[in-house]
């Protein structure tokens, strides 16, 4: 195992900056001496754009392939047009390196908030598609704005595309120990991909004949999300259904500021990047009420996607037990990370 992390950094806007700075601090606190931590900081967001106009110029593009990870903090502000930053930098830094597992890990810990009754265990994780569904860009509409404008938004489905996210599912699946996988997809309306996936999920599942399946269409994934939790260990979705679904696994989980993301190419051809599943968050930019934890458990993500599983496990647990000593009061953002670069490094 490489003995040295060579990490680019882009905190981006609002709270990116300050969650990553946390995120640092426990990576720095949690690493071995003997594991030499290089960071790059990338100038890449909405200042950026307003400076400069560039989003995500191809020489940065170049320099990034050269990390080993990357760390995100976030990106968005609303000073700039809707779409300019998510497509000219997060999809073009997505499609570029291939991302196409979007990995999003749902667990309850003990002592945090939950709107769902009874306290259900909730310990899942969502393999969403990162390249391709409905994000492609594909569509058009003459933007006539008049009653007879028509826009289309075409869904993309490779078999390439889905077999290679369905067996990266699969392979995690198969690595936990409940081995469950839930395909969800929609396939009794959107027939042509639907099927597709469907054939696909059971043509690799007979290679994981220790893997459990399951198929749900998304709404009935929904209403299960929120009244049967505890049914999910693996799900595997698309771009789309991907995206809605996790940001309601992180509202059930105890919230935004918890949820950690992975979008990852697990062929390691190009770096995969790690960041927090909530925005810039600019209503609280600055107040020092942002809660790092997101960052922190992407940082965990991306070392155990480094081959570094003790020292994820270490964060987790850190945070586990500081979320278990929580007792409402405020905390700001830099004492978070203080505590649980503190608790991993002890
Ligand atoms: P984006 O379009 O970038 O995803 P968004 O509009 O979905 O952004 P967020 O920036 O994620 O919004 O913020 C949504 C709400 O959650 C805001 O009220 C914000 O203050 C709150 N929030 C987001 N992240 C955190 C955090 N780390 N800690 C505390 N509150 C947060
Ligand atoms: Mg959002």
């Amino acid at each position: 195992m490489s003995t040295s992390i060579n990490l680019a950094v882009i905190p981006g806007d609002g709270i990116g900056q300050e969650v990553v700075a946390q995120g640092l601090k426990v990576l720095a606190a949690v690493l071995p001496q003997d594991v030499k931590l290089e960071t790059r900081e990338y100038d890449l967001g909405a200042q950026r754009w307003h400076r400069t106009g560039e989003t995500l110029p191809d020489a940065e593009l170049e320099a990034l392939k050269a990390h080993d990870a990357i760390l995100l903090g976030a990106i968005g502000d609303p000073s700039v047009p809707s779409g300019v930053l998510e497509r000219g930098l997060l999809l073009k830094l997505r499609f570029a390196f291939d991302h196409f597992v979007n990995l999003r890990p749902s667990k309850l810990f003990p002592n945090t908030d939950t709107p769902l009754a009874g306290r259900p265990e909730i310990d899942f994780v969502v393999v969403r598609e990162g390249t391709e569904g409905p994000y492609t860009g594909n569509g058009g509409s003459l933007r006539t704005g008049t009653p007879a404008e028509v826009a289309t938004e075409v869904s993309v489905n490779t078999a390439y595309g889905v077999e290679r996210v369905v067996r990266d599912a699969y392979e995690r699946a198969a690595a936990r120990p409940r081995k469950k996988l839930t395909l969800v997809h929609k396939n009794n309306v959107l027939v042509y991909a639907g099927h597709m996936w469907k054939n696909i999920f059971d043509t690799v599942g007979r290679e994981y004949p220790q893997v459990t399946t399951d198929y749900l269409h998304v709404d009935a994934a929904t209403i299960f999300f929120v009244t049967q939790p505890e049914r999910f260990d693996v799900i595997v979705t698309d771009n789309l259904f991907g995206d809605i679904l996790t940001d309601l696994a992180a509202a059930v989980t105890g919230g935004i500021g918890l949820a950690a993301s992975g979008n990852i190419n697990p062929t390691g051809a190009f770096p995969s990047m790690f960041e927090p599943v909530h925005g810039s968050a600019p209503d609280i930019a600055g107040t020092g009420k942002a809660d790092p934890t997101a960052t922190v458990l992407s940082v965990a993500l991306m070392l155990r996607h480094l081959g570094r599983e003790e020292l994820a496990v270490r964060i987790e647990d850190a945070v586990a037990a500081d979320l278990a000593e929580r007792d409402g009061t405020f905390r700001s953002t830099d004492r978070i990370g203080d505590a649980l670069a503190a608790r991993v490094a002890g």
